[in-house]
C-alpha cells in the first residue's frame, strides 16, 4: 500500500526569514490574483482560458515587467505552484466539485506557500532548507517516515508552520482487534455496542461565548485601526483554539478505536446533506429550517464527517475495515428478538421493547445493530481495505466537512 502522509511542524523563523515568509506569501497571492483576473478578462472577451504552460508564461512577463520586477525575489517555484493551484481550482469548478475562484484576500485567505522541490530536512538538527530562506529551525516533534513531496508552508494564529507530505511503501498489517458498531449522536458523541461511551466535546459551545464577546468586541473598534487589529487577532486565536481542540479529540478518539478494533460498522449518515440543506432552494424551501440548523451546528460541531474520515485511513493503515451501513430502524429494531416497532423508542434516550421487554439505552441499541448490519453486509460484500490512503491536508485539518 502506497501511504500518503502529511508531517507538520511549527516553524521558527528569524527576524528576516519571518518577513521574507509574509512577503514571498504576499508574492504567490499576487500571482494567484493576477492570473485569476486575466482567465475572467479572457472570459468576458471570450477568449480561450489559458492553460498552466501559458499563465507561466505570462509570470515570465510579468517578471520582466519593472513594475512588477520584485516578484523575481520570492521563489519562482512557489510562485508556479499559485497558478498550479488556480487550474487546480478551475479544474474543480468544472467539475462542479467546487464554487468558482475566487480572490484571495489579505489577511482573509490563509498566508501559503508551496515547494515542489528544492528543500532539504535536516532532522538531526531540527532544521529545514527553503529555496531563498535558507535554513529554519523547528520544533521536532515526531521523525519524518518516507519521500519528501513536496513541503507547504502556512501561517495560522500568528504562527509558521510546514507541511511535509511524504510517500511510502507500508505493509498492511493483520488485525487482530475485534468488530464493534457506532452509534453517533448529540448527547452522547458516540456509543460503541461494547457500551464504551464518548461524551460530546462541543469544542465550540465551549468557546462560544468568549468569541461572541471578542466579535462584539471588534465590531465597537474603528476598522484597521490599532484597537481593532488587536480584537481581531483575538478572535482568530479563539478561532484557531477551537479547531485545535476538535481536533486533537478526534484523533485521540479514532486512534484508539481503530487500534482496538478490526472491523468498525457505522451508520452511513449524509453528513453533508444533512449540514447543508437546511434552508432548502428557491425551488425546495427547507422545512424546519430552525430546528435543524441547531442540529446542523451541533453536527458540524461534533465534526461527524471528519470523524468518519479519519476513522477511515487509521482502519486501512492498521489493517481493519470501515462498513458503512444504511441508517434505516437502527434505533426501532429490537436487538433481542428483532421486534420493529415506532414504541420501542419510547424517548430520546431510552429503548424499551414492546414485545419482549427488553430495556436498554437507545443510542447502545442503535450501536448493537449498526453492528448487526455491518455483518449482514459483510457477509454479501467484502470490501478490502487499502490503496491510497491519506492523512488530513491543510484543507481537511482547517475544518471542511470532506471525507
Ligand atoms: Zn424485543
Amino acid at each position: 500500500m502506497q501511504r500518503l502522509q502529511a508531517f507538520k511542524f511549527e516553524l521558527k523563523p528569524n527576524g528576516d526569514q519571518a518577513r521574507d515568509l509574509r512577503r514571498f506569501a504576499g508574492s504567490c497571492r499576487f500571482v494567484y490574483n493576477r492570473a485569476l483576473a486575466l482567465q475572467q478578462e479572457r472570459y468576458t472577451t471570450g477568449e480561450k482560458k489559458l492553460g498552466y504552460a501559458d499563465l507561466c508564461k505570462a509570470l515570465t512577463a510579468w517578471k520582466a515587467d519593472p513594475s512588477t520586477a520584485w516578484l523575481g525575489e520570492a521563489p519562482a517555484q512557489a510562485l508556479q505552484q499559485s497558478l498550479k493551484d488556480l487550474d487546480r481550482a478551475y479544474a474543480n469548478f468544472f467539475a462542479k466539485r467546487a464554487d468558482a475562484p475566487r480572490f484571495k484576500k489579505k489577511g482573509q485567505s490563509r498566508d501559503s506557500l508551496r515547494y515542489p522541490q528544492g528543500y532539504q530536512l535536516d532532522q538531526a538538527n531540527s532544521r529545514l532548507f527553503l529555496p531563498k530562506l535558507g535554513w529554519l529551525c523547528y520544533r521536532n516533534s515526531r521523525e519524518v517516515l518516507g519521500t519528501l513531496k513536496n513541503v507547504t508552508v502556512s501561517q495560522s494564529g500568528g504562527k509558521w508552520f510546514a507541511s511535509i507530505q511524504t510517500e511510502r511503501e507500508a505493509e498492511i498489517p493483520v488485525h487482530q482487534g475485534t468488530a464493534v458498531g457506532i452509534d453517533l449522536g448529540i448527547v452522547r458523541f458516540a456509543t460503541l455496542s461494547d457500551g464504551t461511551v464518548y461524551a460530546p466535546l462541543n469544542s465550540f459551545k465551549r468557546h462560544e461565548q468568549a468569541l461572541a464577546k471578542a466579535q462584539r468586541a471588534m465590531s465597537r473598534k474603528v476598522k484597521f485601526s490599532r484597537n481593532w487589529k488587536k480584537a481581531k487577532a483575538r478572535v482568530q486565536r479563539i478561532h484557531t483554539r477551537i479547531a485545535n481542540t476538535r481536533r486533537d479529540y478526534l484523533h485521540k478518539t479514532t486512534t484508539t478505536i481503530s487500534q482496538n478494533h478490526a472491523m468498525v460498522c457505522i451508520e452511513d449518515l449524509q453528513v453533508r446533506n444533512l449540514s447543508v440543506s437546511a434552508s432548502g432552494t428557491i425551488e425546495a424551501p427547507g422545512t424546519h429550517v430552525r430546528a435543524k440548523s441547531g442540529l446542523n451546528k451541533a453536527i458540524l460541531d461534533q465534526g461527524w464527517g471528519e470523524f468518519r474520515r479519519q476513522l477511515d485511513y487509521k482502519l486501512a493503515w492498521s489493517g481493519g475495515h470501515l462498513i458503512a451501513v444504511p441508517p434505516h430502524n437502527t434505533s426501532r429494531t429490537c436487538p433481542c428478538c428483532g421486534q420493529f416497532a415506532k414504541a420501542n423508542r419510547q424517548t430520546q434516550a431510552r429503548f424499551a421493547c414492546v414485545a419482549c421487554g427488553f430495556e436498554e439505552n437507545a443510542d447502545l441499541v442503535g450501536a448493537i445493530n449498526v453492528l448487526r448490519a455491518g455483518h449482514a453486509r459483510l457477509a454479501c460484500e467484502v470490501s478490502p481495505a487499502g490503496g491510497q490512503q491519506q492523512e488530513p491536508t491543510e484543507a481537511t485539518q482547517s475544518g471542511s466537512m470532506s471525507d
